[in-house]
C-alpha cells in the first residue's frame, strides 16, 4: 500500500466507522450467526494476490458486521459496557499510526511520559488518595484489563509477602488470598497463574447486599494464621460484576493494615463513577488500599483496552515484575531517571495506549461522561420504580448506580426464558447471573448511546415477554 492509497483508504474507513456508529441501533444487538457461519464465508487459504480496499471494506459490512454483537448499541444492557468515543478512536488510531513499542522509556519517551501524566490526570479527576499520585512512592500505569491489574497486584503482594523469595528461589510459602463469591473470577485465575492455586483462595461471607463481612474476614485470617498460613492479599470490589455490591473497603482496609496484607480494590466499572463528585463514595476507604484499578474502557469511553491501575508503593510491583537482560539495559534507566513501564505489568511490549486517554480527555473532557453517568443512574432509578410496581418482578439485589438485577417471581425457569426470549428478539441484550442461588436478569445501563427512552423500550420488551402470575 502506498501512502496515497493509505490516505484514501483511511478516509473511507473513518467514514465507514462514523456510519457504523450512526446506524448501530439498526442492527440486532446480539449477533444472529451460528457457530461457523463467519468462518464459512472466508476462504480456507490466504489470498494469492492483493485485493482492492473496496472489497475488504464491503466485506466488513457483508461478513463482519453480522458477526458482531453490538457493544455500542444503545440497547446493550449486558455485562458491563465497553464504550468507544470518537475521540478515543482517533487516539487509538494515532497510536497505531506511529507504531511504537513503549516497553522502555528509551524506546519512545513520549509513550512513557504521556502515560504517567494522563494516568495522573485521571487520578485527579477521580479524586484518588494522594498515595496513588506521581511524585511519591506510588503511581499509575495502564494495563490491558482489570484481570491483568488483579494479576499484577497478586504478583506484587506475593513479592512483598515472601520478601522476594518467590522470584529467586521459587518459594511460595503458605500464601492465602481473600475475596468473596461475588469477586470477579480474575482473582481465582490470577492465583492459578501465580502458582498459588484456587484452594488457597478463601471466600469470605457476604451480607444481604452481597458485600464482604469484615468480621468474617478477620476471623478467617486468624484461623489461617493459627494454621501456619500467610495471608497475603485481599481483593475487595467496589462494584461487583453480578450485582454491583460494594465491599466495605474502609473496614477491610483497617484489617489489612493491621495484618500487613496487600489490599487490592477492583473498581472495574464503578470506579469511573467517581468522576461525578456525588458518586465519590464508591472510593470510600481507598486511602487504605495498596492498589486500585478501574477501566476507562468500560463506562468512560476510552476504547478497549484501557485499564488504569494505581499502586501506593510501586517498589513491590517493580520488584515482582522487573527482569533485566543485557539487551534492555539503558543509561536513562540505570541512572534512575525514568520509568520503564515494562516493569509494571506482565508483557514486555506495550502499545501507546495513553494516546487514546489523552485524546479523550483533551477533545471531550469529562463533562460528557459525567452527564452520561448521571443520565444512566437516573434511568436505573426510574427502572427500579417500574420493577417495584410490577407484581411479576422482584429486585434480586439492592440496586446501585446503573445496574438493576431482577427476577421473575414465578421462578428460575420464568427468568431464564425471559432472558432468552428478550435476547433472541435482537432488540436488547441482557446477561443472566445467579444471586442467592436464583437466576437473575442483569439490566446494566452503561452504553454511551443509551438514553432514557432506550431503557423504557428495554423494560417494555421485558414486560411484553414476561408471563403473568
Ligand atoms: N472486575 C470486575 C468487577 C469486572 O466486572 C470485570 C469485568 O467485567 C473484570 C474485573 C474483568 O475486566 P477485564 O475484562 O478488564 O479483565
Amino acid at each position: 500500500m502506498t501512502p496515497e492509497e493509505f490516505r484514501t483508504a483511511g478516509h473511507a474507513l473513518i467514514d465507514w466507522i462514523s456510519g457504523y456508529m450512526e446506524t448501530v441501533e439498526q442492527h440486532p444487538v446480539l449477533s444472529q450467526v451460528k457457530p461457523g457461519d463467519i468462518a464459512a464465508q472466508l476462504p480456507s487459504s490466504p489470498p494469492a494476490a492483493p485485493e482492492p480496499f473496496s472489497d475488504v471494506l464491503a466485506d466488513l459490512d457483508r461478513v463482519i458486521v453480522p458477526g458482531l454483537t453490538h457493544w455500542q448499541h444503545p440497547s446493550f444492557f449486558a455485562y458491563f459496557p465497553a464504550n468507544s468515543s470518537y475521540s478515543a478512536i482517533l487516539g487509538d488510531l494515532a497510536s497505531t499510526g506511529v507504531g511504537v513499542n513503549g516497553m522502555l522509556w528509551a524506546t519512545s519517551p513520549a509513550a512513557t511520559e504521556v502515560e504517567t501524566v494522563v494516568v495522573d490526570w485521571l487520578a485527579q479527576l477521580l479524586d484518588l488518595p494522594a498515595r496513588f499520585r506521581v511524585g511519591g512512592a506510588g503511581g499509575g500505569v495502564i494495563q490491558g484489563s482489570a484481570s491483568e491489574a488483579t494479576l499484577s497486584a497478586i504478583l506484587a503482594a506475593r513479592e512483598r509477602a515472601t520478601a522476594g523469595a518467590t522470584n529467586h528461589t521459587g518459594t511460595l510459602g503458605n500464601l492465602v488470598a481473600y475475596a468473596t463469591t461475588q469477586t470477579h473470577s480474575s482473582i481465582e485465575k490470577g492465583l492459578r497463574i501465580a502458582g498459588i492455586g484456587s484452594d488457597n483462595l478463601r471466600l469470605i461471607a457476604i451480607d444481604d447486599a452481597f458485600a464482604m463481612v469484615p468480621s468474617a474476614l478477620a476471623a478467617q485470617i486468624a484461623i489461617d494464621k493459627a494454621d501456619g498460613k500467610v495471608p497475603f492479599i485481599v481483593v475487595a470490589s467496589t462494584g461487583t460484576t453480578s450485582s454491583l455490591a460494594f465491599d466495605p473497603v474502609d473496614a477491610i482496609g483497617d484489617i489489612c493494615q493491621r495484618e500487613r496484607i496487600w489490599l487490592h480494590v477492583d473498581g472495574a466499572m464503578s470506579g469511573i463513577a467517581a468522576l461525578c463528585p456525588e458518586h465519590r463514595w464508591v472510593l470510600d476507604g481507598l486511602d487504605k488500599a495498596d492498589s486500585f484499578c478501574t477501566n476507562p474502557h468500560k463506562w468512560m469511553g476510552v476504547t478497549f483496552d484501557c485499564d488504569a491501575m494505581w499502586v501506593a508503593d510501586r517498589a513491590a510491583l517493580i520488584s515482582a515484575l522487573s527482569i533485566l537482560p543485557e539487551y534492555l539495559r539503558t543509561a536513562a534507566a540505570e541512572a534512575g531517571a525514568v520509568i520503564d513501564y515494562r516493569d509494571w505489568g506482565i508483557p514486555l511490549g506495550r502499545r501507546f495506549r495513553a494516546l487514546k486517554l489523552w485524546f479523550n480527555l483533551r477533545l471531550d473532557g469529562v463533562a460528557p461522561v459525567q452527564a452520561m453517568i448521571r443520565e444512566h443512574v437516573a434511568a436505573a432509578a426510574w427502572l427500579v420504580e417500574q420493577v417495584r410496581a410490577d407484581p411479576r418482578f422482584e429486585l434480586s439485589a439492592p440496586p446501585a448506580l446503573n445496574l438493576v438485577c431482577i427476577h421473575h417471581v414465578a421462578g428460575d425457569a420464568a427468568t431464564d426464558e425471559l432472558i432468552n426470549a428478550a435476547n433472541a428478539t435482537g432488540q436488547a441484550l441482557f446477561t443472566r447471573t445467579v444471586l442467592n442461588g436464583r437466576s437473575v436478569l442483569r439490566f446494566c445501563i452503561g452504553s454511551q448511546a443509551t438514553r432514557q427512552h432506550h431503557v423504557e423500550a428495554g423494560w417494555q420488551l421485558l414486560k411484553d415477554l414476561a408471563p403473568a402470575v
